[in-house]
């Protein structure tokens, strides 16, 4: 029986932590009155706890659908975006027109410049929510709709080492790698004693046969950014993420064909059409799509280009709940073109009491959460902090 959207709502989930995103602050690093700090590293605002939005579409039928995005900073905007302007939009559809109705809300407003940022952030949390809709009136897993189900387990690479210090974040990456896990990333805004002393030290911690990537986060001009691989390259580089700013395409294609290392990118951009700009340059060797940042549709869209470029592609997956993450999953486990799933260990482990459904990341491989739709959704711990 068809059934069609009834109800679009927007939360805010705001979750204290610990320790910062990235480790604890450095000196001259320090949170505002309203919890946001810069990392001098890479110049760039986080909030000193995790915050995001959530989106829940119930059809007509009682079918609760959910999706996220992020509420790093300002996740009002998103919010207004979805309640003031695309929820009337949704209403009425059918989930299983999912791709159509996210290609008829990225027109409404094309022509504005609303081609990434916050509006496609709110569109993606929605997109999200109508594909676990349709998997769950399926009876199916998200991914047996995204064309089948390649793998039922996802490498995973361990991402961050929120520590104070060099060693400290080597023995961080062995706790790891005893764990199971033999893949790592580690951020250069804070490695303090430079880059090449941080692989170092790391590969003489993990040994020969590790992985071990470097986040440049965007701060390196394209000759800079080629100096520093080229000091990291002895040392064994998987991948070299994000050397410059996300604007400078060229300077992308010029790393790219400077350095041995493969060249990441791919977080921030919102659609296939970001990606088709760097590959038609062979700017870079691997795609790290964030599920938060682009929903199912254009997820799977970067997932063929990657396929038919014969690029690999690597998803980000960061601050959250799991809700998108357990949408990355799936479209990673139907997506040829993956070898593997960023793991960030700080952020999934201590709000895994968010989500009903397991997200299990053991050994260092993924596995999908059981069930139809997602296999996800927020727990009564969650909803009890949602704000509307
Ligand atoms: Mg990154």
């Amino acid at each position: 029986m068809r059934d069609t959207i009834a109800t679009v709502e927007s939360f805010v989930i705001t979750i204290p932590r610990d320790t910062p995103y990235l480790g604890a602050l450095r000196p001259g690093e320090e949170a505002n009155a309203r919890g946001y700090f810069v990392r001098k590293g890479n110049r760039t605002v986080y909030p000193a706890f995790d915050r995001n939005v959530l989106v829940r579409l119930r059809t007509r039928h009682g079918v609760i659908g959910w999706g996220e995005t992020y509420g790093i900073v300002a996740p009002r905007a998103t919010m207004a975006i979805i309640d003031d302007l695309l929820a009337d939009f949704v209403i009425g559809t059918d989930p299983f027109d999912a791709t159509a109705t996210h290609d008829r809300l990225y027109d409404l407003m094309r022509v504005r410049g609303y081609t990434g940022g916050y509006y496609l952030d709110a569109l993606a949390a929605i997109d999200i929510a109508l594909w676990d809709i349709a998997a769950q009136i399926a009876g199916r897993p998200l991914c047996k709709l995204l064309g089948g189900q390649r793998r039922e387990t996802i490498p995973a690479y361990l991402s961050g080492l929120p520590k104070p210090s060099r060693p400290a974040r080597a023995m961080m990456a062995a706790e790891w790698q005893a764990k199971g896990f033999n893949a790592f990333k580690f951020a250069a805004p804070v490695a303090d004693d430079g880059v090449e002393r941080e692989i170092e030290t790391l590969r003489e911690t993990l040994g020969p046969k590790a992985r071990i990537a470097c986040d440049m986060h965007w701060a390196q001009s394209a000759a800079g950014a080629r100096m520093l691989i080229q000091q990291m390259e002895p040392h064994g580089l998987w991948f070299a993420e994000a050397p410059v700013n996300p604007e400078d395409l060229d300077g992308l294609a010029e790393v790219a064909a400077s350095v041995s290392t493969p060249i990441a990118a791919g977080e921030e951009w919102r659609t296939a059409f970001d990606a088709q700009a760097r590959l038609a340059r062979r700017a870079c060797a691997i795609l790290q799509p964030e599920m938060g940042h682009k929903g199912v549709t254009e997820f799977m869209r970067i997932a063929g280009l990657a396929q038919v470029h014969h690029c690999e592609m690597i998803p980000h997956a960061t601050i959250g709940i799991g809700i998108f993450l357990a949408a990355s999953l799936h479209a990673s486990a139907a997506a040829a073109a993956v070898t593997a799933h960023e793991f960030q260990h700080s952020i999934v482990v201590p709000n895994a009491r968010y989500l009903d459904g397991a997200i299990a990341c053991e050994g260092g491989e993924y596995s999908l959460p059981p069930g139809a739709g997602l296999g996800v959704r927020p727990s009564a711990a969650a909803l009890a902090i949602l704000e509307q």
